[in-house]
Protein backbone atom coordinates (compact mmCIF):
# COMPACT_ATOMS: atom_id res chain seq x y z
CA UNK A 1 0.00 0.00 0.00
CA UNK A 2 1.32 3.58 -0.62
CA UNK A 3 1.13 4.77 2.46
CA UNK A 4 3.08 2.25 4.89
CA UNK A 5 5.67 3.22 1.90
CA UNK A 6 5.19 6.52 2.17
CA UNK A 7 5.93 6.93 6.30
CA UNK A 8 9.71 7.91 6.13
CA UNK A 9 11.78 8.96 8.81
CA UNK A 10 11.88 12.32 9.83
CA UNK A 11 15.59 12.52 9.37
CA UNK A 12 15.59 11.60 5.89
CA UNK A 13 16.51 14.56 3.62
CA UNK A 14 13.25 16.12 1.96
CA UNK A 15 12.77 14.55 -1.65
CA UNK A 16 11.92 16.77 -4.79
CA UNK A 17 11.14 16.23 -8.24
CA UNK A 18 11.96 18.94 -10.45
CA UNK A 19 10.68 18.81 -13.86
CA UNK A 20 11.96 21.89 -16.28
CA UNK A 21 12.75 21.44 -19.65
CA UNK A 22 14.82 24.63 -19.94
CA UNK A 23 18.37 23.13 -19.18
CA UNK A 24 19.58 26.87 -17.35
CA UNK A 25 16.73 26.67 -15.01
CA UNK A 26 17.12 23.12 -14.34
CA UNK A 27 20.41 23.42 -13.65
CA UNK A 28 20.02 26.44 -11.37
CA UNK A 29 16.92 24.73 -9.44
CA UNK A 30 19.37 21.80 -8.79
CA UNK A 31 22.30 23.89 -7.37
CA UNK A 32 20.21 25.58 -4.96
CA UNK A 33 18.01 22.83 -3.96
CA UNK A 34 21.29 20.83 -3.52
CA UNK A 35 22.35 23.85 -1.27
CA UNK A 36 19.10 23.80 1.08
CA UNK A 37 20.10 19.93 1.28
CA UNK A 38 16.81 18.22 -0.73
CA UNK A 39 17.34 14.82 -2.23
CA UNK A 40 16.63 15.43 -5.83
CA UNK A 41 15.45 14.03 -8.50
CA UNK A 42 15.69 15.67 -12.38
CA UNK A 43 13.21 15.09 -15.63
CA UNK A 44 13.81 17.35 -18.79
CA UNK A 45 10.13 17.00 -19.90
CA UNK A 46 6.43 16.15 -18.52
CA UNK A 47 6.27 12.44 -19.86
CA UNK A 48 9.44 11.55 -17.91
CA UNK A 49 8.19 13.36 -14.86
CA UNK A 50 5.11 11.46 -14.86
CA UNK A 51 6.59 8.23 -15.25
CA UNK A 52 8.65 9.27 -11.74
CA UNK A 53 5.48 10.29 -10.30
CA UNK A 54 3.73 6.92 -11.01
CA UNK A 55 6.86 4.72 -9.32
CA UNK A 56 6.45 3.42 -5.54
CA UNK A 57 7.09 5.94 -3.57
CA UNK A 58 7.78 9.00 -5.54
CA UNK A 59 9.06 12.43 -4.32
CA UNK A 60 6.79 13.97 -2.34
CA UNK A 61 7.71 17.82 -3.68
CA UNK A 62 7.33 18.51 -6.74
CA UNK A 63 8.24 21.81 -8.88
CA UNK A 64 6.51 21.88 -12.22
CA UNK A 65 7.07 23.89 -15.31
CA UNK A 66 3.90 24.95 -17.05
CA UNK A 67 5.35 24.62 -20.69
CA UNK A 68 7.11 21.75 -21.42
CA UNK A 69 7.37 19.00 -24.04
CA UNK A 70 5.09 16.08 -23.91
CA UNK A 71 2.93 17.11 -21.45
CA UNK A 72 2.76 20.31 -19.74
CA UNK A 73 3.02 20.67 -15.69
CA UNK A 74 -1.02 21.22 -15.96
CA UNK A 75 -1.55 18.30 -17.13
CA UNK A 76 0.97 16.87 -15.36
CA UNK A 77 -0.50 17.98 -11.94
CA UNK A 78 -4.38 17.10 -13.06
CA UNK A 79 -3.10 13.92 -13.01
CA UNK A 80 -1.32 13.45 -9.88
CA UNK A 81 -4.11 14.66 -8.41
CA UNK A 82 -6.26 12.42 -9.61
CA UNK A 83 -3.81 9.23 -8.97
CA UNK A 84 -2.74 10.24 -5.22
CA UNK A 85 -5.43 10.57 -3.49
CA UNK A 86 -3.81 8.58 -0.20
CA UNK A 87 -0.95 10.68 -0.37
CA UNK A 88 -0.57 14.51 -0.88
CA UNK A 89 2.11 16.14 -3.06
CA UNK A 90 3.18 19.32 -2.27
CA UNK A 91 2.99 21.15 -6.39
CA UNK A 92 4.54 24.39 -6.89
CA UNK A 93 4.45 25.45 -10.51
CA UNK A 94 6.80 27.61 -11.78
CA UNK A 95 5.93 29.27 -14.99
CA UNK A 96 7.22 32.73 -17.37
CA UNK A 97 2.95 33.48 -17.47
CA UNK A 98 2.40 36.57 -15.43
CA UNK A 99 -1.47 36.68 -16.23
CA UNK A 100 -3.79 36.44 -12.81
CA UNK A 101 -5.88 33.86 -14.45
CA UNK A 102 -3.56 31.67 -15.38
CA UNK A 103 -2.36 31.43 -11.61
CA UNK A 104 -5.72 30.94 -10.60
CA UNK A 105 -6.26 28.33 -13.16
CA UNK A 106 -3.10 26.39 -11.85
CA UNK A 107 -4.29 26.33 -8.69
CA UNK A 108 -7.62 25.23 -9.63
CA UNK A 109 -5.84 22.56 -11.24
CA UNK A 110 -4.44 21.48 -7.67
CA UNK A 111 -1.11 23.31 -7.41
CA UNK A 112 -0.20 24.40 -4.37
CA UNK A 113 1.60 27.40 -4.92
CA UNK A 114 2.93 29.11 -8.49
CA UNK A 115 6.05 30.77 -8.94
CA UNK A 116 6.57 33.42 -11.80
CA UNK A 117 10.35 33.35 -13.60
CA UNK A 118 12.27 35.01 -13.32
CA UNK A 119 12.12 34.45 -9.15
CA UNK A 120 13.83 34.87 -6.43
CA UNK A 121 15.44 31.98 -4.23
CA UNK A 122 14.22 33.48 -0.97
CA UNK A 123 10.28 33.14 -2.20
CA UNK A 124 11.31 29.41 -3.67
CA UNK A 125 13.10 28.51 -0.40
CA UNK A 126 9.94 29.73 1.47
CA UNK A 127 7.28 27.79 -0.53
CA UNK A 128 9.40 24.84 -0.48
CA UNK A 129 9.48 24.74 3.82
CA UNK A 130 5.44 25.29 3.70
CA UNK A 131 5.39 22.28 1.61
CA UNK A 132 8.13 20.20 3.03
CA UNK A 133 5.92 20.92 6.63
CA UNK A 134 3.07 19.62 4.67
CA UNK A 135 4.18 16.42 3.86
CA UNK A 136 6.49 16.21 7.07
CA UNK A 137 2.99 16.45 8.97
CA UNK A 138 1.32 14.12 6.77
CA UNK A 139 4.08 11.47 6.94
CA UNK A 140 3.64 11.77 10.14
CA UNK A 141 -0.05 11.00 10.61
CA UNK A 142 0.56 8.16 8.23
CA UNK A 143 2.96 6.56 10.56
CA UNK A 144 1.13 7.20 13.61
CA UNK A 145 -1.77 5.68 11.91
CA UNK A 146 0.06 2.67 10.54
CA UNK A 147 1.28 2.25 14.35
CA UNK A 148 -2.04 2.36 15.33
CA UNK A 149 -3.54 -0.62 13.19
CA UNK A 150 -0.52 -2.45 13.99
CA UNK A 151 -1.01 -2.21 17.61
CA UNK A 152 -4.78 -3.42 17.01
CA UNK A 153 -3.55 -6.73 14.68
CA UNK A 154 -1.06 -7.71 17.28
CA UNK A 155 -1.94 -9.46 20.49
CA UNK A 156 -1.37 -7.22 23.50
CA UNK A 157 1.06 -10.16 25.85
CA UNK A 158 2.77 -12.11 22.68
CA UNK A 159 3.10 -9.88 20.16
CA UNK A 160 2.02 -11.85 17.76
CA UNK A 161 -1.20 -11.42 15.20
CA UNK A 162 -4.31 -11.64 17.13
CA UNK A 163 -7.04 -13.62 16.46
CA UNK A 164 -9.34 -11.24 13.99
CA UNK A 165 -5.72 -10.39 12.06
CA UNK A 166 -5.11 -14.21 12.02
CA UNK A 167 -7.70 -15.13 10.32
CA UNK A 168 -7.99 -11.94 8.01
CA UNK A 169 -4.12 -12.97 7.10
CA UNK A 170 -5.03 -16.68 6.76
CA UNK A 171 -7.71 -15.56 4.24
CA UNK A 172 -5.83 -13.73 1.92
CA UNK A 173 -3.32 -16.32 1.80
CA UNK A 174 -6.32 -18.64 1.62
CA UNK A 175 -7.26 -17.04 -1.94
CA UNK A 176 -3.90 -16.02 -2.94
CA UNK A 177 -2.84 -19.99 -2.42
CA UNK A 178 -6.22 -20.61 -4.29
CA UNK A 179 -5.19 -18.73 -7.45
CA UNK A 180 -1.75 -20.25 -7.91
CA UNK A 181 -2.88 -23.51 -7.19
CA UNK A 182 -0.73 -23.82 -3.91
CA UNK A 183 -1.32 -25.38 -0.67
CA UNK A 184 -1.39 -23.85 2.82
CA UNK A 185 -0.07 -25.66 5.78
CA UNK A 186 -2.09 -24.75 9.01
CA UNK A 187 -1.41 -25.56 12.49
CA UNK A 188 -3.40 -25.24 15.91
CA UNK A 189 -1.12 -25.56 18.80
CA UNK A 190 -1.84 -26.11 22.46
CA UNK A 191 0.25 -25.60 25.52
CA UNK A 192 0.18 -29.09 27.98
CA UNK A 193 -1.42 -28.97 30.74
CA UNK A 194 -0.70 -25.33 30.74
CA UNK A 195 -3.05 -24.77 33.59
CA UNK A 196 -0.42 -26.42 35.93
CA UNK A 197 1.82 -24.05 35.41
CA UNK A 198 -0.34 -21.36 36.91
CA UNK A 199 -1.47 -23.22 39.64
CA UNK A 200 1.40 -24.27 40.84
CA UNK A 201 3.65 -20.85 40.07
CA UNK A 202 0.86 -18.39 39.44
CA UNK A 203 -0.20 -16.66 36.38
CA UNK A 204 2.42 -14.00 36.09
CA UNK A 205 4.40 -17.02 35.98
CA UNK A 206 2.02 -18.60 33.35
CA UNK A 207 2.43 -15.25 31.23
CA UNK A 208 6.05 -15.47 30.98
CA UNK A 209 5.45 -18.98 29.67
CA UNK A 210 3.25 -17.54 27.13
CA UNK A 211 5.33 -15.06 25.92
CA UNK A 212 8.75 -17.35 25.50
CA UNK A 213 6.23 -19.87 23.85
CA UNK A 214 5.37 -17.46 21.25
CA UNK A 215 9.11 -16.11 21.10
CA UNK A 216 10.07 -19.83 20.29
CA UNK A 217 7.57 -20.02 17.99
CA UNK A 218 8.36 -17.04 16.18
CA UNK A 219 11.88 -18.22 16.36
CA UNK A 220 11.34 -21.70 14.59
CA UNK A 221 8.84 -20.10 11.25
CA UNK A 222 10.08 -19.18 8.09
CA UNK A 223 10.12 -14.89 7.18
CA UNK A 224 6.78 -15.40 5.48
CA UNK A 225 4.98 -18.33 7.88
CA UNK A 226 2.73 -16.15 10.28
CA UNK A 227 1.88 -16.88 13.74
CA UNK A 228 -1.30 -15.90 15.96
CA UNK A 229 -2.46 -16.12 19.38
CA UNK A 230 -6.11 -17.96 19.16
CA UNK A 231 -6.94 -17.35 22.41
CA UNK A 232 -5.15 -18.15 26.17
CA UNK A 233 -2.66 -21.02 25.78
CA UNK A 234 -3.77 -21.78 22.22
CA UNK A 235 -1.84 -20.56 19.00
CA UNK A 236 -1.98 -20.89 15.09
CA UNK A 237 0.82 -21.00 12.51
CA UNK A 238 -0.12 -20.50 9.01
CA UNK A 239 2.75 -22.08 6.16
CA UNK A 240 2.03 -20.63 2.92
CA UNK A 241 2.94 -23.33 0.04
CA UNK A 242 3.81 -25.95 2.35
CA UNK A 243 2.61 -29.68 1.11
CA UNK A 244 1.50 -32.64 3.57
CA UNK A 245 5.00 -33.92 3.74
CA UNK A 246 6.78 -30.44 4.65
CA UNK A 247 4.02 -29.36 6.85
CA UNK A 248 4.90 -32.85 8.96
CA UNK A 249 8.85 -31.93 8.74
CA UNK A 250 7.93 -28.37 9.86
CA UNK A 251 5.47 -29.51 12.93
CA UNK A 252 7.89 -31.54 14.19
CA UNK A 253 10.66 -28.96 13.94
CA UNK A 254 8.00 -26.20 15.89
CA UNK A 255 6.95 -29.06 18.17
CA UNK A 256 10.26 -29.79 19.46
CA UNK A 257 11.71 -26.08 18.97
CA UNK A 258 8.86 -25.57 21.91
CA UNK A 259 9.85 -28.34 23.67
CA UNK A 260 13.25 -27.57 23.10
CA UNK A 261 14.26 -26.97 26.60
CA UNK A 262 12.46 -25.62 30.30
CA UNK A 263 11.34 -22.08 30.70
CA UNK A 264 13.93 -20.49 32.87
CA UNK A 265 12.06 -17.99 35.43
CA UNK A 266 14.01 -17.33 38.63
CA UNK A 267 14.85 -20.67 40.20
CA UNK A 268 12.19 -22.80 38.83
CA UNK A 269 12.78 -24.61 35.46
CA UNK A 270 9.13 -25.09 33.60
CA UNK A 271 9.02 -28.02 31.49
CA UNK A 272 6.82 -26.98 28.12
CA UNK A 273 5.57 -29.10 25.44
CA UNK A 274 2.87 -28.35 22.94
CA UNK A 275 0.33 -30.64 21.20
CA UNK A 276 -0.57 -29.45 17.41
CA UNK A 277 -3.90 -29.95 14.99
CA UNK A 278 -2.31 -29.53 11.71
CA UNK A 279 -4.16 -29.44 7.88
CA UNK A 280 -3.15 -29.24 4.59
CA UNK A 281 -5.79 -27.39 2.11
CA UNK A 282 -7.09 -29.88 -0.30
CA UNK A 283 -10.42 -29.80 -2.52
CA UNK A 284 -11.77 -31.55 0.36
CA UNK A 285 -10.40 -28.77 2.71
CA UNK A 286 -11.02 -25.39 1.00
CA UNK A 287 -13.07 -22.71 3.25
CA UNK A 288 -11.78 -21.35 5.94
CA UNK A 289 -14.01 -22.62 8.51
CA UNK A 290 -14.07 -26.41 7.32
CA UNK A 291 -10.01 -25.73 7.29
CA UNK A 292 -10.03 -24.43 11.00
CA UNK A 293 -12.73 -27.21 12.29
CA UNK A 294 -10.37 -29.79 10.93
CA UNK A 295 -7.35 -28.57 12.62
CA UNK A 296 -9.72 -28.60 15.59
CA UNK A 297 -9.85 -32.40 15.37
CA UNK A 298 -6.71 -32.82 15.39
CA UNK A 299 -5.88 -30.87 17.85
CA UNK A 300 -8.26 -32.90 20.29
CA UNK A 301 -6.77 -36.20 18.67
CA UNK A 302 -2.98 -35.27 19.68
CA UNK A 303 -4.36 -34.14 23.13
CA UNK A 304 -6.24 -37.43 23.15
CA UNK A 305 -2.87 -39.63 21.65
CA UNK A 306 -1.03 -38.84 25.10
CA UNK A 307 0.22 -34.58 24.05
CA UNK A 308 3.19 -33.23 22.91
CA UNK A 309 2.81 -34.56 19.35
CA UNK A 310 1.39 -33.66 16.02
CA UNK A 311 -2.03 -35.17 14.46
CA UNK A 312 -3.12 -34.46 11.16
CA UNK A 313 -6.54 -34.26 9.84
CA UNK A 314 -7.04 -35.29 5.98
CA UNK A 315 -10.73 -35.25 5.78
CA UNK A 316 -13.51 -33.72 7.78
CA UNK A 317 -16.37 -36.23 9.52
CA UNK A 318 -19.36 -35.34 6.98
CA UNK A 319 -22.93 -37.17 7.77
CA UNK A 320 -23.24 -39.31 10.78
CA UNK A 321 -21.86 -38.07 13.75
CA UNK A 322 -20.65 -41.74 13.56
CA UNK A 323 -18.15 -41.32 10.63
CA UNK A 324 -14.98 -40.48 12.16
CA UNK A 325 -12.36 -37.75 10.71
CA UNK A 326 -9.47 -39.49 8.85
CA UNK A 327 -6.47 -38.47 10.93
CA UNK A 328 -3.22 -39.40 11.76
CA UNK A 329 -1.14 -39.25 14.88
CA UNK A 330 2.61 -38.72 14.26
CA UNK A 331 5.66 -37.91 16.83
CA UNK A 332 9.06 -37.87 16.47
CA UNK A 333 11.24 -39.30 19.13
CA UNK A 334 10.31 -40.04 22.93
CA UNK A 335 7.71 -37.66 24.76
CA UNK A 336 8.96 -35.33 27.05
CA UNK A 337 6.10 -35.14 29.25
CA UNK A 338 5.86 -32.17 31.67
CA UNK A 339 7.42 -32.56 34.74
CA UNK A 340 6.36 -29.97 37.74
P1 LIG B 1 -4.50 -29.41 28.01
O1 LIG B 1 -3.23 -30.14 27.98
O2 LIG B 1 -5.68 -30.34 27.93
O3 LIG B 1 -4.59 -28.31 27.04
O4 LIG B 1 -4.60 -28.76 29.47
P2 LIG B 1 -4.46 -27.24 29.88
O5 LIG B 1 -4.27 -27.18 31.35
O6 LIG B 1 -3.41 -26.60 29.07
O7 LIG B 1 -5.83 -26.66 29.38
P3 LIG B 1 -7.00 -25.95 30.14
O8 LIG B 1 -7.96 -25.52 29.07
O9 LIG B 1 -7.53 -26.80 31.24
O10 LIG B 1 -6.35 -24.69 30.79
C1 LIG B 1 -5.87 -23.61 30.07
C2 LIG B 1 -5.40 -22.59 31.05
O11 LIG B 1 -4.80 -21.47 30.40
C3 LIG B 1 -6.52 -22.04 31.90
C4 LIG B 1 -6.35 -20.54 31.83
O12 LIG B 1 -6.43 -19.96 33.10
C5 LIG B 1 -4.98 -20.39 31.27
N1 LIG B 1 -4.82 -19.13 30.55
C6 LIG B 1 -5.52 -18.69 29.48
N2 LIG B 1 -5.08 -17.48 29.10
C7 LIG B 1 -4.08 -17.13 29.97
C8 LIG B 1 -3.23 -15.99 30.09
O13 LIG B 1 -3.29 -15.03 29.32
N3 LIG B 1 -2.30 -16.02 31.07
C9 LIG B 1 -2.19 -17.08 31.96
N4 LIG B 1 -1.25 -17.05 32.89
N5 LIG B 1 -2.99 -18.14 31.85
C10 LIG B 1 -3.92 -18.19 30.88
MG1 LIG C 1 9.33 25.02 -20.16
MG1 LIG D 1 -6.57 -24.84 25.40
MG1 LIG E 1 -3.68 -26.47 26.95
Amino acid sequence: MYAANTAFNCLERPRVLVAEDNDSTRRILFHVLQQWGYDIVLSKNGLEAWEILRQERPPELVILDWEMPGMDGIELCRRLRDKSRSYYHYVLMITGRCDKQDIVRARELGADDCLTKPFEKTDLKARLGVGHRIVALQNELIRSREQHREQAMKDGMTGLWNRTAFLELIQHELERAARSHACTGLLLLDLDHFKKVNDTYGHLVGDIVLKETARRLKQAVRSYDFVGRYGGEEFFIALPGCNGKQLRRRAEAIRLAVASEPVRVGLAEIAITVSIGAVVTSARLRTMSDILAAADVALYKAKDSGRNCTAYCEKLPYGTAMSPAKTLVFRVGAPTLMTL
